[in-house]
């Protein structure tokens, strides 16, 4: 199997190498060369396998080379409260739960395989080099990369928060962070910025004999490849309960178009979803192209309450381009020059045949948040109230899988306007990891302007 840039200027690579390398030297992203198929039977096959077991089952279809992936799955899916990735209920829908894991977000579906994938990545290619990673978050990636790699030997960390567009839960977790290899710092800017400029120092190729600098983003097929699996184990559990659709659509809140890029994959692999539902808060980039065929990022990012989908430059989403069989090089070097395209007539033709989108904004999701906790006695966090506020109790969305992306208790000042009252405990059970951020010593206080990051990484890299 081997991984292709989007651009096409680079020489394909074996997934080993894709994982070790973030983005492509041409500045594209790895895709596999042929996207891999599964057993019409694989439900049932997979149904009676745990979580672990059924990732390793994707994954290796993935990275043949890897060999049995199960123990690698086993060990990174250890530090989860239970099942990794239950399919739940949210009313009259399904609701995929990713939040299971020591940071609280669905982040950590992949950044706990991640570390792992790097280790045996280095040993199948020989590399002895140490991996550091560099990573910009727009509040989940950060922490999870955090705990995925912190005090694994060979590798060092460095993360990147927009200082202002991040909750107060969210900076907590970082700046508490232990490890003797990690290193936080906040940009004044927004999530943009700071990945922007993390863009800027991967293109100056700075690894060298001591170091190989690497990336967490969604921007690295490691991050990718593990989403793809919860969406065949989800589709095996649904089928599980008997649902009267056979082809469920699938709403994603969605930022960087990491999560749902992973769906449109487990699809082309065939797993008979339907419609593919892109749920976006105020900053709409994504509705936008979707529905009319123009990519515009000329306009201001709103800061929202959910944080981690205040994005306009959505970078998984020239790996959708690339698959619908847009010219991608076109696309990416008018977005650079003008900050837009225009897709041509069969990639929008494409893309809509697969997509449905919305957006909803703050006060919305505030009313979604109250209207399933009445009516279910759930609470869900800002983020999956963005996607469920369009497919709850909307008919023709019947039986569709609402993505979760996150526990409530990393958004409590959003969720409490929602709901009325002063403490979310009083709501639901906060998780140990999330009250100790509030006790734990800070240990990071550095912050720099966006022009300021090349400078920092290279003082880091000392
Ligand atoms: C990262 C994140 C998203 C957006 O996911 P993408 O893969 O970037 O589209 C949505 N919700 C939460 C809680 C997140 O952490």
């Amino acid at each position: 199997m081997r991984y292709i840039s989007t651009r096409g200027q680079s020489p394909p690579v074996s997934g080993a190498e894709a994982i070790l390398r973030g983005p492509a030297p041409d500045g594209g992203l790895y895709v596999p060369e042929r996207m891999p198929v599964l057993p019409g039977d694989f439900a049932e096959r997979l149904a009676p396998l745990d979580y672990p077991a059924r990732a390793a089952y994707v994954l290796s279809l993935f990275l043949p080379e890897f060999g049995r992936l199960d123990g690698l799955c086993r060990e990174a899916y250890q530090r989860f409260d239970g099942p990794p990735a239950p399919l739940g209920r949210l009313g009259d829908v399904f609701m995929l739960e990713l939040w299971h894991g020591p940071t609280c977000a669905f982040k950590d579906m992949a950044l706990q395989v991640l570390p792992l994938l790097v280790n045996k990545a280095k040993e199948l290619t020989g590399e002895t080099r140490d991996v550091y990673i560099l990573t910009a978050t727009s509040g989940d990636t950060g922490k999870a990369a955090l705990e995925g790699f912190k005090d694994i030997p060979g590798t060092r960390v460095l993360v990147f928060y927009p200082e202002e567009g991040v909750s107060e839960v969210q900076k907590l977790q970082m700046v508490t962070q232990e490890g003797e290899n990690v290193c936080i710092c906040a940009v004044r800017g927004n999530f943009d910025d700071a990945q922007n400029g993390v863009k800027r120092v991967f293109a100056k190729d700075l690894s060298n004999d001591r170091f190989l600098l690497s990336s967490a983003n969604s921007i690295n097929l490691g991050r990718l490849l593990p989403q793809v699996a919860y969406y065949v184990s989800a589709y095996t559990d649904y089928l599980g309960q008997s649902p009267a659709v056979p082809n469920p659509a699938v709403c994603v809140p969605t930022g960087n178009f990491g999560n749902i890029l992973a769906a449109l994959y487990a699809k082309r692999m065939g797993v008979p979803f339907g419609r593919l539902v892109c749920a976006s808060n105020k900053n709409n980039v994504l509705t936008n192209v979707i529905q009319t065929g123009v990519y515009d990022r000329k306009r201001p990012l709103a800061k929202t309450e959910s944080p981690s989908m205040d994005i306009l430059i959505s970078s998984n989403f020239e790996r959708a381009l690339h698959l619908l069989g847009a010219d991608v090089n076109d696309c990416m070097a008018r977005l650079a020059a003008d900050g837009k395209y225009t897709l041509d007539g069969d990639t929008f033709t494409a893309l809509q045949a697969e997509f449905d989108a919305f957006w909803r904004g703050d006060e919305e999701g505030k009313a979604c948040i109250r209207k399933v906790y009445e009516e279910t006695g759930q609470v869900i966090d800002p983020h999956t109230a963005v996607a469920a506020a369009e497919v709850y109790d909307n008919e023709l969305y019947r039986d569709c899988i609402v993505v979760s992306t996150a526990h409530p208790g990393k958004f409590p000042q959003a969720v409490l306007e929602a709901l009325g009252g002063a403490d979310l405990g009083q709501y639901l059970p906060i998780p140990q990891a999330l009250t100790d951020a509030q006790t734990k010593p800070r240990r990071f206080s550095a912050s720099v302007a966006p022009d300021g990051i090349e400078g920092f990484v290279l003082d880091w890299l000392l």
